[in-house]
C-alpha cells in the first residue's frame, strides 16, 4: 500500500525582491513577457505557445517588485488601517507573483531544464530575505495587528475574518511580535538553522553516495536477477560489482539477496552511514534541536513542536503523541507475529537463527509468495493507464459528485505527453481544467504531486486550473502503459487532492483549496484511494487491454489480501520515525543531549517502539524529511491524515457506499471549504463524532 509520498510545491512561496532602482534593462527585458497579463486562454490556463523559459526571471523580479511597492502603499497610508487597505491589500499584493510563480514551480518540477535550473538558483537566496522583509516589517504588522485586534467590531464576513487571522498568525509565526533585539536573535537562530540544515543534507548525500559494498565474486549476490547484477557492475574494475543504499533504514536489496553476510553488512552500512566517522551527522542533529528549542523559547513557546503545530488540526504535540500510544500496541502486537511467521518461515528453511532486521524482508518476500502467490504481470493487464483514469478515478469522481469529464485537445500544454481534461458540474456548468502529466522523464522529479496553475478565488473570478504529477515509465511506441497496483492507488490518491482543488469555493485565494495545513491536506488523497477497490468502481476499469474481459474474482481477493501483508512492520517503523520527530522536538532548552544514539534508544523505549527486529524507518543521523527537509515536528501528518481517511471512507461505508447523496455530503462539507473553518470541527460536523483509530486498524489488517 502506498503510504508516503511527496506532495510538493502546495502553497505558495512568497519569493522576494532586492532591486535596486539602476536595473533600468527591466523594461527591455519585460518588452511581450506573457506574464505581464491575465492568459486569454480559457480559464486563465497558462499560454504555453507563448512562455518561454527566458520570460521567467523578468517576471518573476517584475512580480517581485510590484508586490514590494503594494507592500509600500500599505506601510505608507496615514489612513486608518482598514481590512481593505491592509487585509485585502495584502492579499492582493501577490496576484502577478502567483501567476509566475505557479508556472515556474510547475516546470521546474515537472519539466525542468538548465535554464530553469539556473533561475531557480539565483532566485531562491533572495526567498528568505524578502520573507523576512515582509514579516519583520513592524509598520506593516502594526496595522495588521490594528484588524486582528478590532477584527470583532469590523462587521467583518466569515472568510474575511479568516483570512485577518490567517494573516496575522503568520507574522506572530515569524516572529512580528518580538522586540528588536529579539528579532535579531530570531533571525540570527534562522540563518544558523538553514546552513546547519544544508550541512545536514550535504553530508547526508556524500555519505550515501559513499556508502557502498564492494563485492568480488558474484555468487555473493545470488537471488538477485541478472539485470540487477549487470546494473550494479562497476565497469572501471574486474570482478566488481557495486551495493548502494538508500536512504532508508531498509535497503531494497535485501529482499533478493541469499547470503546472509552480505545482507548483514550491507543493512550496517546503511544503519551506521552518518554516526561517526567521516561523515557523521550527530553534532548537527544535536546543534538543530537546541536551537529550535532556543526558537520556540524566543517565539513564547514551552517547545519547538508545539510552536510548529500551533496552526494545524491536531494543534499541540500532546494530541499527537496520544495517537501514536493508541496505534502502537495494534501495530507491534502485529509486528510480532509477523515476525513469528517469518521464524517460521526460517526454519522451514532448514536454519535455525534467529531473525534480524537484515534477514525480515528476504523472508518476508518468501512468505509473501507462500501466502498471496500475487504475481504483478498477472494483474497488469487490467490496469491500462487511460482505463484506469477514465473508467476508474473519473468514473468514480462522477458516481460520488455529479462531475463530468470532457477531452480537450486545444489547450497547449508544456509537454506533449500531457493530456487535459475540462470538467463540468452536475448542472453542466463548467468547473475547471484538469492536466494529467503521467510518464516518466528525466526533465522529471521522482514521486507524485498535485498542484494549480490557477488557484480558485470569486475575489478574481477565477475557477481551478489543476494538474496532476506522476512517473509511470512509458512503453513503446504502440506498447499500452500497464500499471502496477501501486501506481493504480497514486492515481486515485492525487486525483483526491484534485477534487479538493477543484470543489474549492472561497473568495481569497490564500485559504482556498488545498491550503491547509500539512496534517489535513493528505486527507482528501488518502480517502480517494479507498476508491480503487470498491468493487462497482473496479469492475468498471479494471479490463484487460487485450479483449476488455473483467478482472477475475480471483485475483481481486487476492490484491486485497496482499494489501495488508507485512502492516504491522510498515506502521511499527513510521510509528517509530514519527515518535522520534516528536521527541527530539518537545525537548526544552534545559534539556542537555549528551548523545544522540543515547536519546534515541531512551525516546523509542519510553514509547514501547524500541523493538530490535523492526528499526526505525529512519534514524535520527538520515532523518532528512526533518532535519534537511520541512517535515520537522511534521512527519506525523501521514497518520493523522490515514486515520482521517479511513474513518472518514468508514462514513460512507455505514451510509450506501458510492452515492451521490454521500458524495454531496462530503464536498459539501469537506472538500469545498478549503481553510475557512476550523479543521476538527469541519471533520466532526462531517462525520458526527471525532475521527477513531479502529477503522484504520481494520484497513491496515492489524485488528
Ligand atoms: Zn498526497
Amino acid at each position: 500500500m502506498k503510504r508516503i509520498l511527496i506532495l510538493a510545491l502546495l502553497s505558495i512561496t512568497i519569493l522576494s525582491c532586492n532591486q535596486n532602482k539602476k536595473n533600468t534593462s527591466m523594461n527591455n527585458d519585460l518588452k511581450g513577457n506573457p506574464f505581464l497579463k491575465e492568459s486569454t486562454l480559457p480559464y486563465h490556463a497558462p499560454d504555453f505557445t507563448k512562455i518561454k523559459n527566458k520570460d521567467f526571471k523578468p517576471a518573476l523580479l517584475e512580480a517581485m517588485k510590484q508586490q514590494s511597492e503594494a507592500i509600500k502603499k500599505i506601510v505608507k497610508n496615514s489612513k486608518q488601517p482598514t481590512f481593505d487597505n491592509t487585509i485585502l491589500a495584502l492579499e492582493k499584493s501577490k496576484e502577478m507573483l502567483d501567476r509566475v510563480s505557479n508556472v515556474f514551480n510547475s516546470l521546474t518540477a515537472a519539466n525542468t531544464n538548465d535554464t530553469l535550473k539556473k533561475v531557480q538558483t539565483e532566485i531562491s537566496p533572495l526567498e528568505a530575505k524578502h520573507f523576512d522583509e515582509i514579516y519583520l516589517n513592524n509598520k506593516l504588522f502594526s496595522k495588521v495587528k490594528a484588524i486582528y485586534d478590532t477584527r470583532n467590531n469590523l462587521k467583518l464576513d466569515g472568510e474575511s475574518l479568516k483570512l485577518a487571522d490567517y494573516y496575522y498568525k503568520k507574522f506572530v509565526a515569524a516572529g512580528a511580535n518580538l522586540s528588536d533585539e529579539n528579532k535579531t536573535k530570531l533571525k540570527d537562530i534562522n540563518t544558523e538553522l538553514a546552513t546547519l540544515s544544508t550541512k545536514f543534507n550535504q553530508t547526508l548525500l556524500e555519505a550515501n553516495a559513499a556508502t557502498t559494498i564492494e563485492i568480488h565474486d558474484v555468487k555473493k549476490l545470488a537471488g538477485m536477477s541478472k539485470s540487477q547484477i549487470a546494473n550494479i557492475k562497476d565497469k572501471t574494475k574486474e570482478n566488481t560489482w557495486l551495493l548502494t543504499i538508500t536512504n532508508t533504514t531498509q535497503q531494497s536489496q535485501l529482499q533478493y539477496l541469499e547470503n546472509r553476510e552480505v545482507r548483514k553488512q550491507l543493512f550496517e552500512a546503511g544503519w551506521s552511514r552518518t554516526n561517526g566517522g567521516k561523515y557523521n551527522t550527530k553534532g548537527l542533529v544535536t546543534k538543530m534541536v537546541e536551537l529550535r528549542a532556543q526558537k520556540a523559547k524566543l517565539l513564547g513557546f514551552k517547545n519547538y513542536a508545539s510552536w510548529r503545530l500551533q496552526n494545524t488540526m491536531a494543534k499541540t504535540p500532546e494530541a499527537v503523541l496520544d495517537l501514536f500510544a493508541k496505534l502502537v500496541p495494534a501495530s507491534t502486537a502485529k509486528a510480532h507475529k509477523e515476525a513469528e511467521e517469518i521464524q517460521r518461515m526460517i526454519k522451514k528453511e532448514g536454519q535455525n537463527f534467529k531473525l534480524e532486521p537484515w534477514d525480515w524482508n528476504f523472508y518476508a518476500e518468501k512468505v509473501r509468495k507462500a501466502k498471496y502467490n500475487l504475481d504483478e504481470s498477472e494483474i497488469k493487464p487490467y490496469f491500462e493507464l487511460h482505463n484506469v483514469l477514465e473508467k476508474g478515478v473519473f468514473f468514480a469522481a462522477t458516481k460520488l459528485y455529479g462531475i463530468t469529464f470532457k477531452k480537450r485537445t486545444d489547450i497547449p500544454t508544456y509537454q506533449k505527453d500531457v493530456i487535459t481534461y475540462e470538467l463540468f458540474n452536475e448542472d453542466g456548468t463548467p468547473l475547471g481544467l484538469f492536466y494529467a502529466d503521467y510518464y516518466a522523464r528525466p526533465s522529471k522529479s521522482g514521486g507524485a504531486w498535485m498542484d494549480n496553475f490557477v488557484t480558485q478565488s470569486t475575489l478574481y473570478n477565477k475557477k481551478p486550473v489543476i494538474y496532476n504529477v506522476m512517473n509511470i515509465a512509458k512503453p513503446a511506441e504502440g506498447e499500452p502503459t500497464l500499471l502496477n497496483f501501486d501506481e493504480v492507488e497514486t492515481m486515485f490518491h492525487e486525483f483526491g487532492h484534485a477534487l479538493h482543488g477543484f470543489f474549492a469555493s472561497q473568495h481569497y485565494p490564500s485559504i482556498s483549496g488545498t491550503s491547509v495545513s500539512r496534517d489535513f491536506v493528505e486527507f482528501p488523497s488518502q480517502f480517494n484511494e479507498h476508491w480503487a477497490l470498491y468493487p462497482e468502481v473496479l469492475k468498471n476499469y479494471a479490463l484487460n487491454y487485450k479483449d476488455g474481459s473483467k478482472i477475475p474474482e480471483t485475483l481481486i481477493k487476492k490484491i486485497k489480501n496482499a494489501s495488508t501483508f507485512n502492516q504491522g512492520y510498515s506502521l511499527t517503523e513510521v510509528l517509530a520515525a514519527s515518535n522520534l520527530d516528536m521527541l527530539w522536538h518537545t525537548i526544552n532548552t534545559d534539556t542537555k543531549i549528551k548523545d544522540v544514539n543515547q536519546f534515541e534508544n531512551k525516546a523509542l523505549n519510553s514509547v514501547h517502539l524500541l523493538v530490535k527486529e523492526v528499526p526505525t524507518r529512519y534514524r535520527s543521523t538520515y532523518f532528512a524529511h526533518i532535519f534537511a527537509g520541512g517535515y520537522s515536528a511534521g512527519y506525523y501528518s501521514y497518520l493523522w491524515t490515514e486515520v482521517l481517511s479511513d474513518d472518514a471512507y468508514q462514513y460512507f461505508e455505514e451510509h450506501n457506499g458510492l452515492t451521490r447523496e454521500n458524495g454531496q455530503r462530503f464536498r459539501d462539507m469537506v472538500l469545498s471549504r478549503g481553510n475557512t473553518l476550523e479543521l476538527e470541527k469541519m471533520y466532526e460536523e462531517f462525520r458526527g463524532s471525532a475521527p477513531k483509530i479502529e477503522p484504520m486498524i481494520k484497513a491496515r489488517g492489524l485488528n
